[in-house]
Formats: structure tokens, C-alpha cells, sequence
């Protein structure tokens, strides 16, 4: 998509801090770490959701995911991260190209869980025919969008070199501010003023 800057990135049109790129995936730092380590996962062909990519796309995708989990918190010197994607606008999802988060978690960082995001009245009593439902639905062929063979990139390096494209900016550019995005802007010297997560999880 020519306006999505996620795809100007992926393609190097806008420079960012990369850690990893292949055929299909590009994996770089995000602009406003919500911690140190911050990382933005995403496929270089423009999908908003999830459920918009090939299955054979989103199993490379999580590969990649997979490896850097393990390898991130480690180096920045932790244990734990959070994982995840703000699947679509009521989500909170604000750069409409998919891309998965992972977040590491440090002592005293004052984050939430991920159940700590949202916090919706649920009647209890739905819930198993919510699960048998769910049980029928995963049966159904038609949940999997299979399409054209995807290159991976062992396939690739078969194939002769491409040169690579010429970076054109030489500073990455800011998003534009939105209230929505102020959380993002939090001065992690007020810690104190960050919404405590803990009372919400209890029921
Ligand atoms: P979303 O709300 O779409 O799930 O998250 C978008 C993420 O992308 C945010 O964490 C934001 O800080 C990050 N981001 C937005 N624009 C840029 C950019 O131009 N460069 C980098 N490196 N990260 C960005
Ligand atoms: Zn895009």
C-alpha cells in the first residue's frame, strides 16, 4: 500500500532500526519502546488482521516471532515478554498494517497482563455453548485462506541475488501524535501516575 508507512519501512523507503528481514517478514525496534527491547514483527505484504494472510504466511511469520521471543528478553536481561497484535481498530490497533509486539517485562515496570486490557461483563453461563461453538467452527475447512505457494527463505537462497533497494530518507519519521497514542508518550519517570492493572484482574 503506497501510503502505509509499515510498508515504506518493510520495503526501505523509510530507514528504521532493523533486527531482522527475509522474503516475507521484517522485524525492527519500535519508535516508542513501551520497554526497553520493544520490537515490531511485521510481513512486507500489506494485511491490516491476521485472518487476512495466507496460513503457510502466518505460520513464517510466527517462526520468526518464535525465535525472537527467545532471543530478545535474554539480551536485554530479562526473563519475561508479552506477545502480542492489536488485531484491528478496536483493539487498538493505530498503523493499520499488521505487526506483532513483543514487549519485555522487568520488575516494577508497572504494565498489565494482557486480561488487564480489557475488562467486558461476561455471563459465565454462555460459555460452554460458546466453546461447543467454537469446536464446530475450527472443523471448517474454509477458516484456512490458502493461496499461492509462499516463497520462503530457503527457497530463495536458491535463487540468484537481488540487489538491494536504495534507502531514500536517512531519519525515520515520527507518527503523527494522537491522544490515542499519549500512552505511548509515557514518561516512565511518573511511574506513579501509570493505572494500576492489579484490582482489575480480580473479580
Ligand atoms: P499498533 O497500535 O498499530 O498495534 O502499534 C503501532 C506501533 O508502531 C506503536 O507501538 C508505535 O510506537 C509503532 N510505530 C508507529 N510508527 C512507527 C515508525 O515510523 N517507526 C517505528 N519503528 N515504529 C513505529
Ligand atoms: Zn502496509
Amino acid at each position: 500500500m503506497t501510503d502505509c508507512i509499515f510498508c515504506k519501512i518493510a520495503n526501505g523507503e523509510i530507514k528504521t532500526l532493523k533486527v531482522y528481514e527475509d522474503s516475507l517478514n521484517f522485524a525492527f525496534l519500535d519508535i516508542n519502546p513501551s520497554s526497553l527491547g520493544h520490537t515490531l514483527i511485521i510481513p512486507k505484504k500489506h494485511y491490516q488482521k491476521l485472518e487476512e494472510m495466507l496460513e503457510e504466511e502466518a505460520k513464517e511469520m510466527f517462526s520468526l516471532v518464535f525465535k525472537l521471543a527467545k532471543i530478545i528478553p535474554k539480551i536485554v536481561g530479562t526473563s519475561s515478554c508479552n506477545i502480542g497484535i492489536n488485531n484491528g481498530k478496536l483493539a487498538g490497533q493505530e498503523v493499520p498494517h499488521l505487526q506483532f509486539h513483543i514487549i519485555p517485562r522487568f520488575e516494577g515496570d508497572k504494565g498489565s497482563p494482557i486480561q488487564g486490557l480489557v475488562r467486558m461483563k461476561v455471563n459465565k453461563e454462555e460459555l460452554p455453548t460458546l466453546a461447543e461453538k467454537i469446536k464446530k467452527e475450527i472443523k471448517n475447512p474454509e477458516i484456512v485462506r490458502e493461496g499461492e505457494e509462499v516463497k520462503t527463505e530457503d527457497k530463495k537462497s536458491k535463487e540468484p541475488k537481488k540487489e538491494e533497494k536504495p534507502k531514500v530518507k536517512e531519519t525515520e519519521e515520527r507518527p503523527a501524535k494522537s491522544p490515542e497514542r499519549e500512552w505511548q508518550e509515557f514518561n516512565f519517570e511518573e511511574q506513579d501516575k501509570a493505572p494500576d492493572f492489579s484490582e482489575a484482574r480480580r473479580e
